[in-house]
């Protein structure tokens, strides 16, 4: 398998794989949404709250909240920690969040009991609140994983395509395929066609379509990906995609030690 890093932002990662098949890029891309652990606000209790809103669509809005901690590995999920799943701090997260109007209430103003876990944005709106009106909620965050419910879903926009291969052969100049790509991947080279960013190709054949000369060839490289993943902001995007590596890996060293009991 081969890997080269195309773009690496706080909360994005591309990346090429070359060597590899189509399952094993949809793993990654799968255990990046459904795998990988985070934290999310999971239960509360609502003290008092006369602002517009419902306390159901306070409770959604703040269960959807990505939250953020400086060590994730602090945190259990419910079923592992040691409490067995009572709830302990290695397990819940304690959180309060008091207002009063006139205002708004944003992300930034959920307080958490461990110092370490805070909004992974600050302004989120929750709630407008009006002249005299308040909001009194205490509850926990746990951590768990995307395939539980998406609120806990680390990885946001996760997907991969085939490296393309464009070849141009007997090229007449005509520009069609550069007037029709709409990612700008073709470009004029005197009077022949040529590709550029092929990375941007997305395989829509529009080009192959509007060349009337038949000079390109586009083909799918059926074992090169690039893989494009999002995080929700609750955890750097290539932790994400290590974390969903290593989620791959134990899942795989799990099955070869059940194996080897059977021989
Ligand atoms: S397949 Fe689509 S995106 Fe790729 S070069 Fe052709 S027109 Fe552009
Ligand atoms: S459409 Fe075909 S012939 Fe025209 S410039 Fe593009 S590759 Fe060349
Ligand atoms: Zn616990």
């Amino acid at each position: 398998m081969k890997f080269e890093l195309l773009q690496l932002e706080e909360d994005r990662i591309r990346f090429l794989l070359s060597g590899v098949s189509a399952a094993f890029a949809n793993g990654i891309r799968r255990a990046c949404m459904s795998e990988v652990p985070v934290l999310a606000i999971d239960e509360m209790g609502l003290y008092d709250n006369t602002s517009v809103l419902f306390d159901e669509q306070i409770s959604l809005r703040l269960g959807e909240v990505p939250l953020r901690a400086e060590d994730l590995d602090l945190f259990s999920k419910p079923e592992e920690c040691e409490c067995g799943g009572t709830g302990c701090p290695g397990c819940r997260i304690e959180f309060m969040l008091s207002s009063e109007g006139p205002g708004l209430v944003y992300s930034k103003d959920i307080q958490f009991a461990d110092p370490g876990v805070k909004a992974a944005f600050d302004k989120i709106p929750i709630v407008i609140l009006g002249e005299g009106e308040k909001l009194v909620i205490e509850g926990f965050a746990t951590k768990r994983v995307g395939k539980d419910h998406s609120k806990w879903q680390a990885g946001t926009l996760c997907g991969y395509k085939n490296l393309p291969s464009i070849e141009i052969k007997d090229c007449n100049g005509c520009k069609k395929c550069v007037e029709v790509c709409p990612r700008n991947v073709l470009v004029m080279e005197g009077d022949r066609a040529k590709t550029t960013n092929i990375l941007e190709c997305s395989l829509c054949k529009l080009c192959t379509d509007a060349c009337e000369a038949g000079a390109i060839k586009l083909t799918p490289i059926m074992d090169s990906f690039v893989v494009s993943i999002e995080s929700s902001g609750t955890i750097a995007a290539k932790e994400l995609v290590a974390r969903a590596a290593q989620e791959i890996k134990a899942r795989a060293e799990d099955l070869d030690a059940k194996l080897a009991e059977l021989s």
